[in-house]
């Protein structure tokens, strides 16, 4: 008998265009940062600054997807002029081990035109022009009705303090209801509280709501990403950033592998953030992440520092 085998959804199909695409814009990042000339250009402020590497990879992610998926809502970071992208921006391919992958039931009707993919081409941007290359991730968040659903996380200079052989980079990639891949789910032993947060971008509010937490240990390292990232491997309990600053494609990706394997991000009230292709960009509320224990977080948070924040 034969037996056909079904063709892989559109959601699937996607994500695996995504982790492609995220694999070379991490190329991206390593050859400019390589080249030695970053093109530095202050946004709003010395600490909101954008490189050559944020412009040429989110002209080489939104391009690639818009290509292979024209119906898509695809909201990137940075404010570019529309212009021609040059064809060794593109990329084609789709990750095999990813079409290989069932859907899951309740995303297998998903048409094109129903996601928002939020895209942040380099997370760390002040990290990476200050040499802090490990903080550097890029993130492409999928959503779906409002809620992030799958996400893919590229770390180009994973390795980079391990040796001349170790293989530099690497992907991180979910969908809720599927799970998490690409790296070693480790938690923090229990009872310990190690607070991640930003060293770039902090402010008296964001202090004060970490001390009330009674941490034993606090990490300072720039990116979202990046300390999404410290989560799920073990290095951190909770992401506490109390101020606003962070916008819906900081937390898109991070918050679908964050979901895949247990964790909840949230705003500093403990409310989930919505990410439906009109919602507000900033994360107003500040956000607060952990893998476990979100309710002990939450229930330490100031009411100073939550009448400051307002959704
Ligand atoms: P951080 O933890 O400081 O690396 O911030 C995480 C993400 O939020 C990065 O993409 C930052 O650029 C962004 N972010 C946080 N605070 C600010 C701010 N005050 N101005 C601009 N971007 C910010
Ligand atoms: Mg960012
Ligand atoms: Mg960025």
């Amino acid at each position: 008998m034969l037996i056909m085998a079904s063709s892989p959804t559109v959601l699937i199909r996607l994500v695996a265009s995504a982790y492609s695409i995220a694999q070379k814009a991490g190329v991206i990042v390593r050859n400019v940062m390589a080249g030695g000339d970053l093109g530095i250009v202050e946004k709003t402020s010395s600490i909101d600054l954008q490189t050559k590497a944020d412009r040429l990879v989110q002209m080489s992610i939104c391009s690639s997807l818009a290509q292979k998926f024209p119906k898509l809502t695809i909201i990137g970071e940075e404010d570019l002029p529309a212009q021609e992208v040059d064809q060794e921006l593109i990329e084609d391919g789709q990750w095999e081990e990813i079409l290989k992958k069932p859907c899951p039931t309740q995303y297998s009707a998903i048409k094109e035109e129903d996601l928002v993919v939020w895209v942040d081409p380099l997370d760390g941007t002040k990290e990476y022009t200050e040499g802090l290359l490990d903080n550097v991730t890029v993130l492409i968040g999928i959503a779906y009705e409002g809620k992030a659903i799958a996400g893919v996380i590229n770390q180009p200079y994973y390795n980079y303090q391990a040796g001349a052989d170790a293989v530099l980079g690497r992907t991180i990639w979910g969908i809720l209801g599927l799970g998490a891949f690409g790296f070693q789910l480790n938690e923090v032993p229990d009872g310990k509280h190690i607070i991640t947060t930003t060293r770039s971008h902090s402010s008296k509010l964001v202090n004060d709501c970490i001390s009330a937490m009674n941490p034993d240990n606090v990490l300072r390292v720039g990116g979202a990403g990046n300390k999404i990232i410290q989560l799920i491997e073990g290095k951190a309990s909770a992401y506490v950033f109390a101020s606003p600053g962070c916008k819906k494609w900081d937390t898109c990706a991070p918050e679908v592998i964050l979901h895949a394997v247990g964790g909840k991000l949230t705003d500093i009230h403990g409310n989930t953030l919505q990410y439906h292709k009109e919602v507000k960009h900033m994360n107003s509320a500040g956000v607060l992440a952990t893998l476990r224990n979100h309710d002990y977080y939450a229930s330490r948070v100031p009411e100073t520092v939550k009448k400051a924040l307002v959704p």
